[in-house]
């Protein structure tokens, strides 16, 4: 369950056999759940699939979950849903046991599972989208603390001391210099911005639109470029030295230009980071938001 879109699907083995995705406008419960409902059984029944076949359900949804399946807290999407259990709501809806995650956290369980971690103890996970997401698996097992936020804060690990304020309230994070939510504000704040050519795109500038303003030679779109490079590649050495992974699996709608970005991150590990060289593997996702479904089963089986 994401801001701009839920994702539902039907999961058999490492298989995705059937999946639906819902258009989401005000990114509420009210809102989602009645079409959830409704969607789960219509696939079933497209599936030939009776509930009671079924060995759970299994939720992610981007905002903080306990243990038990009850949202934490969430941050302008999905507001309804705190105090929300999956759980009693599987139960009386489905009559099916279920266990709720984090988006970005079940994703990562899915990238082991079936994708881009798979084989590897220790991993995390770097969304780069709308803002940036994390999550980290130590030994396996998806990084838990009493708060709930343990390896999920990838976004907000400071690159610049100096730098812009946060929606979170710290100064210079990954987020604020180099995310799509912070991307128009920061173009627009750079001295040349009025000369160039993103002037024209004010309000509505995006990686896409960056990139392709970049390829077309423009200067400050070249050097905004750079600094969000830089900034991608300091947050993923801060991640190296914080959690030691064997690997470092990168997602998110800015991902579609993974060949413009990964290398210059392995560049960045390669001279900067305190690890053997080459020893931590940085990858693309491969499973996309089809990771997330496929969490689930390992999520239900309790590995996680
Ligand atoms: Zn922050």
């Amino acid at each position: 369950m994401g801001g701009s879109h839920v994702e539902y699907g039907i999961v058999c083995g490492d298989r995705v056999i059937a999946a639906e995705t819902i258009a989401v406008k005000a990114a509420s419960l009210a809102e989602v759940l009645p079409q959830l409902e409704s969607g789960i059984l219509a696939l079933a029944a497209k599936s030939h699939l009776e509930l009671r076949e079924m060995v759970g359900v299994a939720v992610g949804i981007c905002a903080i979950v306990d243990s038990g399946g009850t949202v934490l807290a969430t941050n302008g999407k999905y507001d309804d849903a705190v105090g929300f259990n999956f759980p009693q709501w599987s139960e009386s809806k489905f009559q099916l046991r279920c266990r709720a995650e984090n988006d970005t956290r079940l994703a990562l369980l899915g990238e082991q599972f079936a994708g881009a971690a798979q084989g590897f103890e220790d991993a995390v996970l770097v969304t780069l989208g709308t803002g940036i997401g994390g999550a980290v698996l130590l030994g396996g097992r998806l990084l838990q603390s009493r708060g709930h936020k343990a390896g999920g804060l990838a976004g907000h690990l400071g690159v610049d001391w100096n730098g812009r304020i946060c929606s979170c309230g710290n100064r210079g994070c990954a987020e604020a210099e180099a995310s799509t939510a912070s991307l128009d504000a920061i173009c627009r704040e750079r001295q040349r911005f009025a000369g160039s050519g993103l002037a024209g795109m004010a309000g509505t500038i995006d990686f896409q639109k960056l990139f392709a303003a970049a390829d077309a030679g423009d200067a400050l779109a070249h050097e905004i470029l750079e600094h969000c490079l830089g900034v991608w590649s300091s947050l993923t050495v801060s991640l190296i030295h914080a959690y030691d992974p064997e690997v470092i699996v990168f997602g998110g709608g800015v991902m579609r230009r993974q060949e413009a970005i990964l290398p210059a991150i392995r560049e960045h590990v390669e001279r900067h980071a305190w690890a053997k060289k080459g020893s931590v593997k940085i990858v693309p996702s491969m499973l996309g938001s089809t990771a997330a479904l496929l969490g689930a089963v390992p999520l239900l089986r309790g590995g996680a």
